[in-house]
């Protein structure tokens, strides 16, 4: 019997032993003020696993004397994870802290959920300086962005080179004097260019945590939407709560164009010209206190500062009124003397937006100074039907090879006429949504085939023909039986 309470006692010990391990790997969160112990200093712990700061504790024994306590109790040295030898019962009649129902809380199974908890920052000797050499070089990038985004060369090649030395920047160090500047972006490209598409192929290689936050959502502190700082929090959210992860991802905001200054208003902009005051500090470099685990702060949310100086934030946006502005400027710089022939120079020109300079950006309602802090501009060609095309056939995880794979499980091939890609090419570009409109018009041919083959086991091929696509024809299928004797004969 003796020996099976040993037993048993042996077993706890071991649990306990390995969930102390994992929980090592988390920061104690002050339950009073949600401060982590990397910030708030030494906690305290008590019965019920309830840790709290010796700040939130000395006050409440302040708030305790200052209301006549006979007891006269000051916690200097109880600071040893210990309950430091008074009555802690008489803790739950302090005033001031009686929203901290202590009894409540000692049960010793209420603990704060994992997702809010956050990972302890390493040791400065424990730190692994950041190894640049991780970083491939601009080509090898490119050559990785190839393989998924067709065409818009020019526009690769500017973010292999940003973003190789934005990492060059932040695994240095300014011991020389030499300092090297933030290479922030901004791409400019009309809706469904692969703005969005890029950013996250880019994350995704380089294996760094991204967040993507549409400016429109955006507004000034205190004014109804998301601040800007719960950019910073989805960032933490994405790296897993690792502030040393977080502090070296991408922060994509998108539709940026919409936070322009509001031309002739009379109210206050909060989602324009703030926005871009606000996010000013950011893009540069500062440190930004956030909640963990959530979007919004309250009182029962821990809260960690984030430092975004090695963040490497690319705004987006169509910039759809920017094309008049570069066309007026061109042909004004270009109408010296020969002035009439020049005025409609411009109209045809379909990438207008690859001329865009900084003056030009500024006229949109874009403030110089949140300019000055994106110096790397890069433009994305419009979509042609050409360019469709290639969308649809060329990437490694292209919409067409997709299907076919589908259909290569019910061991049927698919196969398109290079007319009916013509054909959805051309639908395509009447959406005016650029290669997102792709998807959605496959999605609509495909569902019917998706659903009629695996009735039948004996179809062995379906081409997508042009007829099908504009609706006076359907796919061409071919049993496998004919297909076997068409390859005997
Ligand atoms: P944007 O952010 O510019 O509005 P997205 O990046 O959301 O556009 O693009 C929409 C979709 O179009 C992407 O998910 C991607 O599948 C496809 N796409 C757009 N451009 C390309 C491209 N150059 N290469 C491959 N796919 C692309």
């Amino acid at each position: 019997m003796a020996d099976q309470f040993d037993e048993t006692k042996e077993n706890e010990k071991e649990e306990n032993v390995s969930s102390e391990k994992a929980e090592e790997e988390y920061e104690k969160i002050c339950f009073v003020c949600r401060r982590p112990e990397s910030r708030a200093g030494k906690m305290i712990t008590m019965p019920g696993n309830i840790t709290i700061c010796q700040d939130c504790m000395q006050k409440a024994f302040d708030s305790f004397e200052q209301g006549g306590s006979p007891y006269g109790l000051n916690i200097n040295g109880t600071g040893n994870g210990q309950q430091g030898g008074f009555d802690l019962s008489a803790l739950s009649n302090l005033p001031g802290v009686g929203f901290i129902n202590l009894a409540d809380l000692g049960n010793g199974e209420r603990e704060i959920p994992k997702k809010q908890k956050l990972k302890k920052k390493k040791e400065k000797k424990e730190q692994q300086p950041f190894d640049r050499r991780a970083i491939p070089a601009p080509h090898q990038i490119k050559k990785m962005l190839d393989e998924y985004v067709v065409g818009q060369d020019q526009a690769k090649k500017a973010i292999s080179v940003a973003v190789y030395n934005h990492y060059k920047r932040v695994g240095s160090d300014s011991g020389d004097g030499v300092e090297i500047e933030k290479s922030n972006m901004l791409l400019l490209g009309p809706t469904g260019s692969g703005k969005t598409y890029l950013v996250k192929t880019l994350a995704r290689l380089l294996d760094v945590p991204l967040a993507i936050a549409d400016a429109t959502s955006l507004t000034e502190a205190g004014y109804i939407g998301d601040d800007i700082e719960s950019v910073v929090s989805k960032l933490l959210q994405a790296a897993g709560n690792d502030v040393d992860k977080a502090e070296r991802g991408i922060i994509y905001i998108d539709e940026i164009d919409k936070i322009a200054k509001k031309r002739n208003t009379n109210t206050r902009d909060v989602s324009g010209e703030s926005v871009q005051q606000e996010l000013l500090k950011m893009l540069e470099g500062s440190e930004v206190e956030v909640p963990v685990g959530s979007n919004s702060k309250n009182a029962m949310v821990p809260m960690t500062t984030v430092n975004t100086n090695n963040i490497l934030f690319i705004c987006g946006g169509a910039f759809p009124e920017l094309e008049e502005i570069i066309k007026e400027r061109l042909t004004k710089e270009s109408s010296i003397g020969f002035r009439a022939e020049l005025r409609d120079k411009y109209d045809k020109e379909e990438n207008l937006l690859c001329k865009a300079e900084t003056e030009d950006l500024k006229k949109f309602g874009m403030i110089p100074e949140f300019l000055g802090r994106l110096p790397i501009l890069v433009s994305l060609e419009a979509l042609t039907k050409e360019f469709m095309i290639r969308i649809l056939k060329e990437p490694k995880n292209a919409i067409l090879r997709q299907y076919e794979k589908l259909l290569q499980m019910d061991e049927v091939q698919l196969v398109f006429e290079e007319e009916a890609l013509e054909s959805i090419a051309e639908k395509a570009m009447e959406r005016h949504t650029g290669a997102r409109a792709l998807r959605a018009i496959l999605e609509e041919y495909m569902l019917d085939i998706m659903y009629e083959i695996p009735k039948d086991d004996n179809i062995g091929r379906v081409t997508i023909t042009k007829a099908y696509i504009e609706k006076n024809g359907g796919p061409i299928i071919d049993m496998r039986g004919v297909m076997r004797l068409g390859v005997q004969a």
